[in-house]
C-alpha cells in the first residue's frame, strides 16, 4: 500500500519520517512471504532450521483456573485449581511448537493476531478492515517504533507535562522535541492542547506537533484518567490540527470502582462483553480517520517479563511498523506467543476466563489502592502537609507535598520547590523510603511558551500501590513522621 484513506479528506502518508519513507522491505521476508500462501512449493531458500532438529517437543503452562468470580485471591492461597495449557510439536495443538518456534511474519502469529483481534472487536469495536493488529515486545518496544515511523530530527510532539520517562526519553536522541502540555486528575486538558496548536509559529518554532503521545488511562505517573468528554475533545482536535495520537495504554485493564457486573448481563451476553461495557472507550474506538495508534501490553496483567503486546493500527502504518521489525528484532518470543494463543482459545482460559482474571486482578489492586489510601488518611491526617488523590486506573498515586504551608518556602522568581522536594526526598531516603521525584517525570519544553515554570509544579511524588500491605503500611508510617519534621524545619 503507498497510503491510507479513512474517512472522507483523510490521507496520512505525509506523516511517515524520512526513515520510514527511504526503508526498504525485507527482500527475504518478501520472498517468503510468497511461500506462504503456496505450500505445495518446495523451499529450499530459507535458512530454516528444519523441525526435527528442535530439541523441545512438547511445552505445558501451569495457570489458575479461571471459573469462578475471583481467581486472583484462589491463586495468591494457593487453594485455587489449576489447569495446564498444552502444546506439541508433532501433536495437534493450537499452534503447533512447529510453527511457533520457526522463523515468522514481523507482524506475529496469525493465530495470536486473530485471538487479540477479538480482544479488540470487544473492547474497543474495531473491525478488521480498518485496523490490522502487529504483535510487539511489549509497549516500550512498540511506542518507540511508533517515534521512528513517524518522527524526524527536529519534529515536535505533543506530551502530557509530566510523563513515564523510559518513553520520554528515548526520542531525544533522534532530535524530536517533547511540547508538555498541562493536566490535572482528568488528564490532558483539551483547552490547553488547543491553545498550544493555535499559538503555534511555525516560521520560530518549526512544525506544528502532528503527533500525540498520551498515556490515557492511570497516567504514569499523575495516575489520571482522561474522562469521555476529553478524550471527545483532543480526538477532534486531532482531527482539526491533522495530529496522529499514540495511545500508550498498558493501564487500560486495571480500571477500577467498577462495580460487581451485573449477573442478568452475564449471564445474557457472557462475562467479558459485560465488563467491555464498564471500560472509558479507547481512542482507538473512536478512530475514523485511522489517526490512532493503539499500543496495548500484556507486562501488567500477566506479566512484565513476557515481552508481549500488540500495537492496533491502520493498515498502511501496520504496514510500515512490520517493515521495521523485519528489519530490527524479528517477531516476539515463539514461546511467548504460544502461551497467548492457549490461553485465549476456548480450551484454555477463552475470552471470558481471561476477563475473569483480569476483573479479579483489577478486584485486587484496587483493595490495594484503598488500603493505600486509608494508611495515607489516617499517619497524614489532617496536618494539611500532604494529599493525594484516589486514581481510578493504573498502579499510581500523585502525592501532593503542600509546600506553600512551610516557613521556608518561596514562590515567584525565587521559587525554591525544587530544592525542597530535594530536601524532603534525601529526608525521606536516609529514613528508609524511595518515591519519585515529580522532577523525573517533568517535560522541560523546547518551546518555553508551552507550558512555563514546570518547576514550581514539582511539588508531587510518585507513589505506587502495587506492593504488599506491609510494605505500604511501613512506608507511609515512614512519610507521615518525616513529613512532620521536614514542615517543623
Ligand atoms: N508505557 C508506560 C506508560 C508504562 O508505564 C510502561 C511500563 N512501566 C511502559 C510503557 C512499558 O511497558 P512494557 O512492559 O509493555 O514495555
Ligand atoms: N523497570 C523496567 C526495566 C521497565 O521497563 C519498566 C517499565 O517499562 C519499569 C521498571 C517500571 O516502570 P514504572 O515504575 O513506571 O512502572
Amino acid at each position: 500500500a503507498t497510503s491510507f484513506t479513512g474517512a472522507p479528506g483523510t490521507e496520512l502518508a505525509h506523516h511517515l519520517s524520512c526513515e520510514t519513507q527511504a526503508r526498504l522491505p525485507n527482500p527475504m521476508k518478501s520472498i517468503w512471504k510468497l511461500s506462504l500462501g503456496r505450500p505445495e512449493c518446495i523451499n529450499m531458500g530459507n535458512g530454516d532450521p528444519h523441525h526435527t532438529l528442535y530439541p523441545v517437543s512438547e511445552i505445558s503452562f501451569k495457570v489458575p483456573a479461571v471459573t469462578n468470580n475471583d481467581p486472583v485471591q484462589a491463586w495468591r492461597n494457593g487453594t485455587g485449581e489449576t489447569q495446564v495449557l498444552h502444546a506439541y510439536k508433532d501433536e495437534p495443538s493450537v499452534i503447533s511448537l512447529r510453527s511457533a518456534l520457526r522463523y515468522g511474519a514481523g507482524a506475529g502469529l496469525l493465530e495470536v493476531r486473530q485471538a487479540l483481534e477479538k480482544v479488540n472487536r470487544l473492547l474497543h469495536s474495531t473491525t478488521s478492515n480498518t485496523h490490522t493488529i502487529t504483535l510487539s515486545l511489549g509497549n516500550a518496544d512498540a511506542v518507540t517504533k511508533c517515534y521512528r515511523l513517524l518522527g524526524n530530527p527536529g519534529d515536535s510532539f505533543l506530551v502530557e507535562e509530566f510523563s513515564f520517562p523510559g518513553m520520554t526519553n528515548a526520542p531525544l536522541a533522534q532530535n524530536i522535541k517533547w511540547v508538555p502540555v498541562k493536566l490535572d486528575e482528568k488528564g490532558i486538558i483539551p483547552e490547553e492542547m488547543e491553545r498550544i496548536l493555535t499559538d503555534w509559529n511555525e516560521a520560530a518554532q518549526g512544525r506544528r506537533p502532528h503527533v500525540l503521545y498520551t498515556i490515557p488511562c492511570g497516567q504514569n505517573p499523575t495516575g489520571s484518567t482522561l474522562s469521555l468528554d476529553r478524550r471527545q475533545r483532543i480526538y477532534e482536535l486531532a482531527r482539526k490540527w491533522d495530529i496522529i495520537i499514540i495511545e500508550d495504554d498498558p493501564y487500560f485493564f486495571l480500571q477500577y470502582d467498577i462495580g460487581a457486573l451485573d449477573t442478568e448481563a452475564v449471564q445474557r451476553d457472557g462475562f467479558a462483553a459485560s465488563f467491555a461495557r464498564k471500560l472509558a472507550p479507547s481512542f482507538l474506538s473512536m478512530d475514523v480517520d485511522g489517526r490512532v495508534l493503539r499500543i496495548d501490553s500484556l507486562s501488567k496483567i500477566l506479566a512484565p517479563g513476557m515481552r508481549l503486546g500488540w500495537i492496533t493500527c491502520n493498515p498502511f502504518f501496520a504496514e510500515k511498523l512490520e517493515m521495521l521489525t523485519d528489519s530490527s528484532t524479528q517477531h516476539p518470543h515463539g514461546l511467548g506467543q504460544v502461551f497467548v494463543a492457549e490461553m485465549l482459545a476456548e480450551t484454555g482460559w477463552g475470552m471470558d476466563g481471561f476477563i475473569r482474571w483480569v476483573k479479579s486482578l483489577c478486584d485486587e489492586y484496587q483493595r490495594r489502592r484503598d488500603f493505600f489510601i486509608d494508611t495515607f488518611r489516617r499517619e497524614i491526617g489532617d496536618c494539611g502537609f500532604a494529599s493525594a488523590e484516589v486514581p481510578e486506573a493504573g498502579m499510581f498515586i500523585w502525592v501532593r507535598v503542600h509546600l506553600e504551608c512551610h516557613t521556608r518556602y518561596q514562590s515567584g522568581d525565587d521559587d525554591n520547590t525544587i530544592v525542597l522536594m530535594q530536601e524532603l526526598f534525601q529526608n525521606l531516603f536516609e529514613a528508609g523510603l524511595v518515591l519519585m521525584p515529580a522532577t523525573t517525570f517533568a517535560i522541560v519544553g523546547s518551546g518555553a511558551k508551552s507550558t512555563p515554570h514546570i518547576h514550581t509544579r514539582c511539588h508531587f511524588f510518585r507513589a505506587t500501590f502495587c506492593g504488599t500491605e506491609e510494605t505500604m503500611e511501613a512506608g507511609i508510617g515512614i512519610f507521615g513522621k518525616t513529613i512532620k519534621k521536614f514542615f517543623a524545619s
